[in-house]
């Protein structure tokens, strides 16, 4: 919060505008992402995805892995394994967007339609405190806010972290979710 009576962090944060517009805005923002696998070996896409994934910038956490049935999918589909992962990364929401869908195709994905089995999804969640709304991005991801298979890995890791628009924490929009929101469970490794 800026205090007026101090005219010191104002001119601070001034300069600073200035400085981060002059170099592109390359300003670090925090990242939270939602990992999903429901072909092949879905263990190592998760893992393979996000050690690509710190290409795009300092991967700072990870969920455990969680088995999930799908949901809003279509035609029988195997169980997937989600994961949350939080980055810092300097790129802007644009260009993190593409790299990540690169990062989707480099781990085989075929897109078959919204929805379809896949080999690696990476949904951005929320992308530092932006709100985005054009063709190809929205973010907050509109699944967030009741999807459990997102909620549950992503609360393991930032509970307290509010979704910009509802003024929620991910915790309250955990508690929020109906019980009828798709079984989700820790997975473990055989
Ligand atoms: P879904 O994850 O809903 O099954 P896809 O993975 O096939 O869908 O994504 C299709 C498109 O969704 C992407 O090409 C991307 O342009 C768009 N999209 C919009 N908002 C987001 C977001 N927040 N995160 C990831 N993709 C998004
Ligand atoms: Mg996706």
């Amino acid at each position: 919060m800026t205090n007026v009576t101090d005219p010191v962090p104002h001119r601070r944060s001034e300069r600073s505008a200035h400085y981060n517009s002059a170099r592109g805005n390359q300003v670090k923002k925090r990242i939270y992402l939602s990992l999903g696998s429901n072909i092949g070996d879905r263990a190592k896409n998760l893992r393979s995805g996000i050690e690509q994934l710190g290409d795009l910038g300092t991967v700072v956490s990870v969920s455990s892995i969680y088995e999930t049935e799908p949901v809003e999918v279509t035609g029988q589909q195997p169980w997937f394994l989600n994961c949350a992962v939080a980055i810092e990364s300097e790129l802007m929401p644009r260009q993190f967007l593409s790299r990540a869908l690169w990062v989707e195709r480099a781990l085989g994905r075929r897109r078959s339609g919204t929805r379809s089995p896949r080999t690696l999804d990476v949904d951005i969640l929320l992308f530092g405190d932006s709100v985005i709304q054009t063709a190809e991005l929205t973010v907050p991801h509109p699944g967030l806010a009741h999807r459990r298979f997102v909620l549950e890995p992503l609360a393991e890791i930032a509970p307290e972290v509010r979704h910009p628009l509802l003024d929620l924490s991910v915790r309250q929009m955990l508690e929020q979710l109906p019980s009828n929101a798709g079984a989700v469970r820790r997975w473990k490794e055989e």
